[in-house]
């Protein structure tokens, strides 16, 4: 046996590539007859095929990524599934809020540089959270941009547990929050509102308007009982930043 026999290879020929000039072209057999065609053309193939492999990891890592951002968010287990698609809308201001808050979504790139938010104002039971969970996945999955989801209640208990922690610290849970590229604060104006949490809310809203981080504010207070408890000069700020989005009709859940 010779050794291109047992290569595979029965006989040669010479060839030509328009692309690439003359060339050998062996006829093999390997489950069946066939002559190999331009090499170069064979590894370009073979070049651009790792190349879209490569750019395939890209996007599968990319993806790993905003779905760890996701499952770090923070967002309430009962709206996991919540997206700003699957949002039913009916009636007209209910479609208006919900146009609202997609076109928010949009433009999200530019808000995540330009820092501004929104004002999710409105009845309970009106879906605000449901929509503000669909920017969190929005902004983690398809933009594979951070985000944290809290309820200003939770802060606070969170806040007032750290001062008997170890390991945590009133100024180490709001630098997380600070940090975060996209924050969603809900429930704003439950409870009275202490002097401890009012400023604990300021603290937060302010450096993130200074480092021009987008804030989604989210009430079910409506416009003067929000000023009452947050307080008439913070809100009129906030709202040249943070337009309103209103959520005016009642309740799916019953409740108001
Ligand atoms: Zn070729």
């Amino acid at each position: 046996m010779t050794e291109t026999s047992i290569m595979g290879v029965l006989e040669t020929r010479a060839a030509h590539c328009d692309q690439h000039g003359d060339y050998e072209s062996l006829l093999l057999n390997v489950g069946g007859k066939r002559w190999t065609g331009c090499p170069q053309c064979s590894q370009a193939a073979i070049d651009r095929a790792e190349a879209e492999r490569e750019q395939n990891q890209v996007v599968d890592l990319r993806s790993q990524r905003g779905q760890a951002m996701f499952e770090q968010s923070g967002i309430p287990a009962r709206l996991r599934e919540a997206t700003l698609k699957n949002y039913v809308s009916a009636g007209d201001s209910q479609q208006r809020a919900h146009k609202q808050v997609c076109e928010y979504a949009r433009h999200l790139p530019e808000r995540l540089g330009d820092g501004n938010g929104l004002i999710l104002m409105g009845n309970m039971g009106t879906g605000k959270t449901h929509l503000a969970v669909g920017l969190i996945r929005h902004c983690t999955r398809n933009l594979a941009v951070a985000a944290k989801y809290t309820t200003a209640p939770a802060l606070f208990s969170r806040i007032r547990a750290s001062y008997n922690s170890h390991t945590e610290t009133e100024a180490k849970i709001l630098a997380e929050l600070i940090a975060a590229p996209l924050l969603v604060l809900d429930e704003i104006g439950v409870g009275k509102g202490s002097d401890n949490e009012l400023n604990v809310t300021y603290s937060l809203l302010g450096q993130r308007y200074d480092e021009r981080r987008p804030t989604i504010v989210i009430t079910n207070l409506m416009s003067e009982e929000f000023k009452a408890w947050l307080g008439e000069r913070v809100v009129d700020r906030m709202r040249e930043t943070n337009p309103v989005v209103l959520f005016d009709w009642e309740s799916h859940r019953g409740r108001s």
